[in-house]
């Protein structure tokens, strides 16, 4: 089976390391390259995908987006978040799904949380907090606060979470007082911004807003390097519980898998063997 991961800049990705460590547990023989896709080179990338007999790829930015004219089709939950992360190939043609947001949710699940009735926090307004605010309306959510620098970006995620969803979405600044308010009796909150990331001198300024967030509730960065943020270790040094992003990573990779095999995968069951080989490699 040959597959890749494209996007622009690609050099950094762990894709082939993180489908390597799931298909070698497969014991299938594969080849998944990492090849740069430059805005604008996507039809140029799609002929290739097809002289090289691709069976699918993955993709990154800034692609998730511009892929929807030339897909024969699109899964629902893609068509939903309006972004697609994983390209099967079938006859000549091109099939897209989204598998990020089920991959968070089984990252929550393995946490033993859902976003059902939840009031949710999320910090960030980028492509992968519109993917994960429309889940959470999707699944049940009880509302949706998305804080974010800059206020537009959050004001029109809330906007579709509202018409997509009917559940309550709010958007809000990121400024201190705002945040302790908008925590008070929070459940879920989820980082999707790149603060606390290795390589990126930016982080929060302040962490008083996790004093506000209910006790039994959970903290969770989409960050997996460093392996807990500085986010993380305030929320777990007050007592909540904590998860990386490291499951999101994984699950959404075995999600593609299945969809490029047409097998089921026993997730649970070589996710932490996985994991070993993401962390080491
Ligand atoms: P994105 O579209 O570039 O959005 C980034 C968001 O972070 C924007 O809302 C941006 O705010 C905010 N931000 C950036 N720098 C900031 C700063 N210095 N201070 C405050 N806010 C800042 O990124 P994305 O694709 O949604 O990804 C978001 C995060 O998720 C990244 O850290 C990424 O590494 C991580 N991620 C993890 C996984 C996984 O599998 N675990 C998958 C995808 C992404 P503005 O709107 O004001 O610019």
């Amino acid at each position: 089976m040959k597959l890749a991961v494209i996007g622009d800049p690609i050099k950094h990705s762990l894709s082939p390391v993180v489908h390597g460590a799931i298909l070698e547990q497969l014991k299938l023989t594969h080849e998944y390259q990492k090849i740069q896709v430059k805005k604008g080179e996507l039809e140029r990338f799609l002929r290739f995908a097809l002289e090289e007999n691709l069976s699918g790829f993955n993709l990154t930015m800034p692609h998730k987006i511009d892929i929807f004219p030339y897909l024969e089709d699109i899964d629902e939950e893609a068509r939903r978040f309006g972004a697609v992360n994983t390209v099967r190939v079938s006859n000549g043609k091109f099939y897209g799904y989204n598998t990020d947001a089920d991959g968070y949710a089984l990252a929550l699940k393995q946490a033993g949380r859902s976003f059902a009735g939840k009031r949710i926090i999320l910090l960030g307004a980028g492509g992968v907090a519109r993917t994960l605010a429309l889940k959470a309306g999707f699944s049940g959510a009880d509302q949706i606060w998305i804080l974010n620098r800059t206020a537009s970006a959050a004001e029109e995620i809330c906007q579709d979470v509202i018409r997509e969803t009917g559940v309550k979405a709010v958007a809000a600044d990121m400024d201190r007082e705002t945040m302790r308010q908008v925590c008070c009796g929070g459940e879920l909150l989820i980082n999707a911004t790149p603060l606390g990331m290795e390589g990126v001198t930016a982080n929060f300024s302040d962490f008083s807003f996790l004093d506000s967030l209910s006790q039994d509730s959970v903290v969770s960065d989409l960050i997996y390097h460093p392996e807990k943020t500085l986010l993380l270790k305030q929320a777990e040094d007050r007592g909540l519980s904590v998860f990386n992003g490291l499951g999101m990573l994984v699950f959404q990779a075995m999600l593609a898998d299945e969809i490029y095999t047409g097998k089921a995968i026993d997730k649970e069951g070589i996710f932490s063997k996985v994991c070993d080989i993401v962390k080491n490699g």
